[in-house]
């Protein structure tokens, strides 16, 4: 399929690969409360609640969540010895904050609001269909010799890039469950390895992400011991991300961040199948409304979000369809098509999607690591370039022009969300920071 993209000032930005800002022009105010959109803010609370329900068990399966009784929770860090190597010293950029999920626990992305979330409330279901539990004050007892029983007879599965594949595998093989992973070809080895450690079946396609998920779909279709985490159409997963929204909108208030009309919430968000930064943004709109400002960000040559919501079209278009290779170092966003499921939520919500190179991704990571000791893997670091898309680019100019925003930019608040990280290796991260460093001090 080739399709032909509509007319937009940064069309041939995107055709060309190279980096740039699009503006949703179907962003609607107030749509969060639309009765159209197939999914309600009621939803989001009641994943908070099933959180909390999940605590204690958790805690039992996770001895790392103790500190924080169960609850799996990010930092929000003010980073200001970075913003002079970012080029963002001047005080239009008002405050700039790192949302650390590349610091969560029990998988060390993003991902553990996701997968850890959708496993375990499948065990929480399994359990109660089965009779091993009967109210829900009992979910606590699913880490025993009784549940484990159950359980091990059930098989897991999932399609992944590679870290919603460790979290749905950590997640499945802490309650006894097989699991079984399908790695797309640009999954990096040592996921693969921790993996195949924790006694996770780990299959390996030489072939895309779409591809991949597919024939995991497929393998647990004919099998009712097979439970497929479907990252391209999971609810369950974009709830469990949508969850963090409250999370930071607590942290916010700590830090005395102001957030209203006046005070612009700008959140940058890596965008892979788009369920991570979907959940996480129609939270943030359930709470602070036409306030929050929410951007997607993805490679330039993986910009499967940009091009399918640009194109406008109802059938999903992937990077290929307009000639793009979903060629990129950025592993957790090599997608080459969207959720539907995710392009149709965000369709009112989305405010837009910028690109970036894989260079500034490796730069970013050096200076996160050098200037604020913080380990990112490179996804991780896309959302660097918001500030300055949304500051100094002309379609930021144009946004903040038609949002009333030109004179409001120094109030402004940006939360960039570091996605993964913790878990890479140190030798893999030791060549990351080699390629880094040699394109933040060139010479
Ligand atoms: C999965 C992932 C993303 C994107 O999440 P999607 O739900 O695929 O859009 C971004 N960054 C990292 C590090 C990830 O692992």
């Amino acid at each position: 399929m080739h399709i032909t993209l509509p007319n937009d000032p940064v069309r041939d930005d995107v055709l060309a690969g190279r980096p740039a800002l699009w503006l949703n022009p179907n962003l609607k105010p107030d749509a969060i409360w639309d009765s159209r959109l197939p999914i309600r803010p009621s939803q989001v609370s009641e994943a908070e609640s099933n959180w909390l329900l999940l605590g204690a068990l958790l805690e039992k399966c996770f001895p790392e969540l103790k500190a924080t009784g169960g609850k799996i929770e990010s930092a929000l860090i003010e980073v200001n010895p970075m913003r002079e190597a970012l080029g963002y010293s001047s005080s239009e950029f008002g405050r700039i904050f790192v949302k650390a999920d590349n610091e969560l626990p029990v998988a060390g992305s993003i991902k553990a609001r996701g997968g850890v979330y959708e496993v375990f409330m499948y065990a929480k279901a399994l359990a109660e269909a089965e009779g091993v539990i009967s109210s829900e004050k009992e979910v606590k007892h699913l880490k025993s010799d009784n549940a484990k029983s159950l359980f091990s007879k059930h098989t897991i599965a999932v399609g992944s890039t590679g870290n919603l594949g460790l979290s749905v595998g950590i997640a499945a093989r802490a309650l006894g469950f097989k699991a079984v992973v399908h790695m797309s070809s640009d999954a990096k080895q040592w996921k693969v390895d921790r993996l195949t450690r924790l006694g996770v079946e780990v299959v390996r396609h030489e072939a895309d992400y779409s591809t991949a998920v597919e024939q995991a779909r497929l393998e647990a279709e004919d099998d009712s011991t097979i439970y497929f985490v479907d990252d391209e159409r999971s609810q369950t997963l974009f709830f469990g991300y949508s969850a963090a929204a409250n999370e930071l909108a607590n942290q916010l208030a700590k830090a005395e961040v102001a957030v209203d009309e006046n005070h612009p919430l700008f959140v940058y968000l890596p965008c892979g199948i788009g369920g991570a930064p979907g959940g996480a943004s129609y939270g943030l709109k359930a709470i602070f409304g036409n306030a929050v400002h929410a951007f997607f960000v993805e490679p330039v040559q993986s910009p499967c979000a940009l091009v399918h919501m640009m194109s406008g079209s109802q059938d999903l278009v992937s990077v290929y369809d307009v000639g793009l290779t979903n060629r990129t170092e950025a592993d957790g966003m090599a997608v080459p098509r969207m959720s539907e499921f995710v392009a149709e939520v965000m369709k009112p919500l989305l405010s837009g999607v910028f690109t970036v190179a894989d260079d500034d991704l490796f730069r970013w990571l050096w200076i996160a690591q050098t200037k604020q000791s913080m380990r990112l893997e490179p996804s991780a670091t896309a959302g660097f370039a918001g500030p300055e898309f949304i500051v100094n680019s002309p379609q930021g100019h144009a946004y903040l022009e038609q949002q009333g925003l030109r004179e409001k930019i120094a109030n402004a608040t940006h939360v960039v969300w570091t996605t993964g990280g913790a878990f890479v290796p140190e030798e893999q991260f030791a060549k990351f920071m080699e390629r880094g460093a040699s394109l933040a001090n060139p010479n």
